[in-house]
C-alpha cells in the first residue's frame, strides 16, 4: 500500500465509500466527516456511500446527506434522490423480495433455535433483502464458534453470509457492493466504470471491503485497515494515516487540494 500522498488524484469525480469505521467513527458521524461530505459537494466531487445498513437508513442517507445516491444492503439497491423525486433501483422485484422474506424467516427460526443468545438485529425492520443477526451489538458477544454455526445455518438454507464487526448478513441472490457499483455507474452516471477508473475512487476500511479494494485502481484504505492486513488477499492501492472518520476527511482534503 502506497502512502495517500502519492495519489494523483486530480482526476476523480467520484468517490464511493463505505460508511461504518469509514465515515464513521465509533459509531457516530463526526461533525468533520459531514463537513467533507458537503465540501466535496462543493468542488463538484460526488459522493455514493457503498454499505451493509438497511434500506431505511438509505432512505434517509439519500434523502438528507449532501451525496449523489447510496448503495446499501451489501448491493442490493441503490438510491438517488434529486429535484423531490427518490429513485429506487432493486436487485429483485417486490414478488421476489417477498418469496425470499419467507425464505428467510425459516433460517431466522432456525437461527433462534440452535445458537442461544443470537437474536434479530435491532435494525432488522429496516431491512428488505437480508436477514441480520446480532452476536455483540446489543447482545453479549457471542463466541466464534457460534458465528461459525450462524454463518453454516445460512448456507445450509443456499443463502450468502457475511460476518461484520458485529452481525451476520445472510442473503439469496448473487449480488455484491461491486456489481451494484457498477450499475449505478452505467444507469446513472453514464459509464461503464471498468474504462474510467481515472475519475472514480472507494474508500474503505474493512475486509467487507476487499473486492472493491482489489477493482478500483484508486482504492483507499483508512489506517483501521491494518488490524485486517493479514486477513486480506486484495487491500487498497493507498493507505491513509488517519483511522476512521480521521482518515477520511484526510483522503478528502487530500481531493480537494489536488483539485485546486
Ligand atoms: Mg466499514
Amino acid at each position: 500500500m502506497k502512502t495517500l500522498n502519492t495519489l494523483e488524484g486530480g482526476s476523480i469525480q467520484y468517490v464511493f465509500a463505505d460508511i461504518d469505521d469509514t465515515i464513521t467513527h465509533h459509531g457516530k458521524l463526526p461533525a468533520a466527516s459531514y463537513e467533507m461530505l458537503w465540501k466535496l459537494q462543493a468542488a463538484g466531487i460526488e459522493v455514493v456511500p457503498v454499505t451493509g445498513r438497511p434500506a431505511g437508513w438509505c432512505d434517509m442517507i439519500a434523502r438528507f446527506w449532501p451525496v449523489r445516491g447510496v448503495i446499501g444492503e451489501n448491493g442490493a439497491f441503490y438510491f438517488s434522490y434529486a429535484d423531490k423525486k427518490m429513485k429506487r433501483h432493486w436487485i429483485f422485484s417486490s414478488e421476489e423480495r417477498q418469496i425470499n422474506k419467507k425464505k428467510l424467516a425459516l433460517i431466522e427460526k432456525d437461527v433462534l433455535k440452535n445458537v442461544p443468545g443470537a437474536a434479530v438485529s435491532a435494525d432488522q425492520f429496516c431491512r428488505e433483502f437480508d436477514l441480520a443477526i446480532d452476536f455483540c451489538e446489543d447482545v453479549p458477544p457471542l463466541k466464534s464458534e457460534d458465528i461459525e454455526q450462524i454463518v453454516s445455518i445460512f448456507e445450509d438454507h443456499g443463502a450468502h453470509a457475511k460476518v461484520s464487526s458485529i452481525h451476520v448478513n445472510g442473503w439469496f441472490g448473487d449480488y455484491d457492493k461491486l456489481s451494484m457499483c457498477k450499475n449505478f455507474c452505467k444507469n446513472e452516471l453514464g459509464f461503464n466504470i471498468d474504462n474510467n477508473q481515472k475519475i472514480v475512487s472507494f474508500c474503505g476500511d474493512s475486509p467487507n471491503d476487499e473486492p472493491m479494494f482489489g477493482y478500483f485502481k484508486n482504492s483507499v484504505g483508512v489506517a483501521n485497515v491494518k488490524e485486517f492486513e493479514k486477513k486480506m488477499k486484495r487491500l487498497p492501492k493507498f493507505i491513509c494515516e488517519g483511522k476512521g472518520a480521521l482518515g477520511f476527511v484526510e483522503f478528502g482534503a487530500h481531493l480537494l487540494k489536488n483539485r485546486a
